[in-house]
């Protein structure tokens, strides 16, 4: 019986497709894959070339090749050591010569292929013993039918696909297959006038020449179009944004010498010229009638918090409060004490207050009238900044610290909190490369602080092998010995924070009961209700060492702190690591920063051997961005743009090609009404980018 097989609609869920199942459905998801549009936009992110089938006879080790025979042997067997799985064949060709061929764990390959089956193999040829070249876990098609019958899924052009657990690359081509006569109803979001400057292809043939490729060029200008239209969308959106905020009016800070000279001298130290640069450019822009929208990009310790300072000086001069957000409460009361010695002392009348959530309730009552009537200058604070029901009778300006851990809403609550629009400035200690700070913050401008205050020591980093670990423990007593303080940060475990927050107990009673039973021991982990008061021990030396989860990362100051020891350093980021680092070497004594791994593999150890070798964080994001690609660079956490789009940022040109066609284009169509897909598709995005 002919089975009638309709083809879905680009909305329906992947599992509508042949062969897709719900367990291939849910592994899908998890690449962010649900619908058939979906899979067809997600292109192969490079390709194997194993050209047409060769003669066994003229294969070359070390190049990739196509190999069609009959399979004259196949057995399957454990390894003698660690009892892997192991498939062995040996494969004639038509003029009788034999490769040999090996599978590693595949269960599958024995149920598969028989004695006598033809085959065609594709796979990296290898010179093996006795003159017989190998194949190691080569791709295999069985062929059927009449010796004359060609391979179709190996061999050639191979697509390589992200994956997850239990996908292939063939799987995966297999199912695009399905849907690739679907390609055509693709919808395209960038109109024909932004495709000619740059000359793009339309979705539809993207779509097509990126999944099936005849020349290299095919693919590159696929991917190239597909890259181009993720960044355009998100570009769009920034050009939006930052056109709707230019519209509406602020209240002008004018810039006054005596202010900036009385905040100088009350500081204690001299402003780097990068930190002297940046307050000149927030000045700048406050001065002027519209809200300042900007981005403060500098490293962990280059003295951000100095330059929100002065900006907060010079909008209580015009008798406007300020606010400051910070993710965490520790943060928060950190900069409480920060503001206020950077700003109390010199400007009688500029008080500076804390709203947390676990203040009391009359505390926070008190809080919220001093900003409701203007008796206040500046509130720090976190969250509670925005959930509760705080108002400011005059607010010229607002900061966000660590501002990637805040999404848009939040960041426009805040914006809010006064009457009209105040000054906007956000900071963010996580050093990113210029093109990745536009691609991600284009709504702002961008200073970047790329000096650090003289007199550090670079933290001296190492890489620990785990039977070496008790030479970390030594390192940490003998710097506790000597008067110093260490932090040991648990492994990341991306499950709940019930379960991290046992796990990270459980090694601080580990260390506790049997490696350091004489020292004093602190805990801190996300869950804990009294963070702040073991954070006040830490910072009081009462607590020697502090067993911690990821919450130190951001900008605890603890200048007493000497030794960073970091478990499980290959699960985290590049970025997170130095991050981790910077809570170290704030005082003058040197400090050390050790990288726990069980992960020798070439390309971790390589990676975290970046961190020993640099210590400028913008420096250390470009060499991971050219390792890993800029995916990477944040970390686990979702930055809602695909690894090509990412990668393509790596030529700067792209981003200022696309940045100059979303300028255009809302030149001619403000609001994008002339294009509603596009509208669509940007208010989609806006809410997918936790960043924006
Ligand atoms: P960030 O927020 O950028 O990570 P902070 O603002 O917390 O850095 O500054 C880190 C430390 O450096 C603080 O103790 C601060 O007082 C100090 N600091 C900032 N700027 C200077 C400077 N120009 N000279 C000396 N110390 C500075
Ligand atoms: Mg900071």
């Amino acid at each position: 019986m002919a089975l009638l097989f309709l083809p879905p609609p680009l909305d329906a869920p992947v599992s509508k497709l042949k062969d897709v199942g719900e367990t291939a459905e849910k592994r899908l998801a998890k690449l962010g894959i649900k619908t058939v549009r979906d899979l067809l936009l997600t292109l192969p992110f490079g390709w194997e070339t194993y050209g047409g089938p060769t003669g066994i006879a003229s294969l070359t080790a070390g190049v990739q090749a196509t190999v069609v025979g009959r399979v004259v042997k196949i057995e399957a067997k454990l390894t003698k050591f660690k009892k892997m799985r192991l498939t062995e064949a040996m494969i004639e060709d038509g003029s009788g010569e034999r490769l040999r061929v090996a599978w590693f764990n595949n269960r599958f390959v024995v149920n598969n292929l028989h004695r006598d089956d033809r085959v065609a193999l594709a796979g990296m040829v290898k010179a093996g013993y006795g003159g017989v070249p190998e194949m190691q876990s080569p791709h295999y098609e069985r062929l059927d039918g009449s010796p004359d019958v060609q391979p179709s899924h190996v061999g050639g052009l191979m697509p390589k696909y992200h994956l997850v657990d239990g996908l292939s690359s063939r799987k995966m081509a297999r199912w695009i297959e399905s849907a690739l006569p679907l390609a055509g109803q693709l919808e395209d979001l960038l109109p024909e006038e932004v495709r000619q400057r740059p000359k793009l292809m339309d979705v539809a043939e993207a779509v097509r020449l990126g999944h099936r490729p005849e020349t290299d060029e095919d693919f590159r200008q696929a991917r190239r179009r597909m890259a181009f239209a993720e960044l355009f969308e998100l570009q769009a959106a920034f050009a939006m944004m930052r056109a709707q905020i230019a519209a509406e009016p602020a209240i002008p800070i004018p810039y006054r010498q005596e202010v900036i000279d009385a905040f100088k001298s009350g500081l204690g130290f001299e402003l780097t010229r990068a930190q002297k640069k940046a307050t000149w450019d927030a000045f700048q822009d406050m001065a002027r009638p519209m809200p300042m929208n900007r981005l403060l990009n500098g490293d962990v310790g280059s003295g951000k918090t100095a330059v929100a300072a002065a900006c907060v000086a010079m909008a209580h001069a015009s008798g406007l409060q300020a606010v400051v957000m910070a993710p965490t409460e520790i943060l928060a009361r950190q900069h409480l004490h920060r503001f206020r010695a950077y700003l109390e002392d010199t400007f009688p009348g500029l008080t500076v207050e804390l709203l947390v959530s676990s203040q009391s309730a009359p505390e926070r009552r008190r809080v919220r009238a001093a900003a409701a009537s203007g008796h206040c200058a500046l509130v720090v604070g976190t969250h509670a900044l925005i959930e509760d029901n705080v108002d400011f009778v005059n607010l010229g300006l607002a900061v966000v610290d660590e501002q990637h851990r805040f999404g848009t809403r939040q960041r426009e609550l805040l914006r809010a909190k006064g009457s009209g629009r105040p000054h906007f400035l956000a900071m963010t200690a996580t050093p990113i490369p210029r093109t990745l700070a536009l691609a991600l913050y284009g709504e702002m401008t961008t200073s970047v602080i790329d000096e650090m205050p003289p007199g550090r020591t670079p933290v001296g980093t190492e890489v620990v092998a785990p039977d070496d670990r008790h030479r970390a423990y030594d390192l940490v007593r003998a710097e506790v010995a000597a008067g110093h303080q260490a932090f040991v940060i648990c492994p990341l475990i991306e499950e709940s924070e019930i379960v991290v927050a046992k796990s990270a107990t459980a090694e601080y009673e580990r260390l506790k009961g049997d490696v350091f039973p004489d020292l004093r021991l602190g805990l801190i982990h996300g869950r804990l209700k009294e963070k702040d008061d073991v954070m006040q021990q830490f910072v009081a030396g009462d607590i020697q060492v502090l067993v911690a989860t990821a919450v130190v990362e951001v900008g605890v100051d603890v200048p007493n702190a000497s030794v960073m020891m970091i478990e499980g350093a290959e699960r985290f980021g590049l970025a997170q690591l130095h991050q981790f680092r910077g809570r170290v070497g704030r005082g003058s004594a040197a400090s050390r920063c050790l990288l726990l791994t069980d992960d020798s593999s070439e390309s971790s150890i390589r990676r975290l051997g970046l961190l020993t070798a640099i210590s400028d964080g913008f420096r250390l994001a470009r060499e991971d961005m050219n390792i890993r690609g800029m995916g990477e660079l944040m970390g686990p956490r979702q930055h809602g743009m695909s690894d090509n789009a990412m990668e393509a940022l790596l030529q700067p040109e792209l981003l200022s090609e696309v940045r100059q066609e979303a300028e255009r284009l809302i030149e001619s169509d403000p609001g994008f009404e002339r294009h509603p897909l596009l509208k669509a598709s940007i208010a989609r995005r806006l809410d997918l980018t936790s960043i924006s």
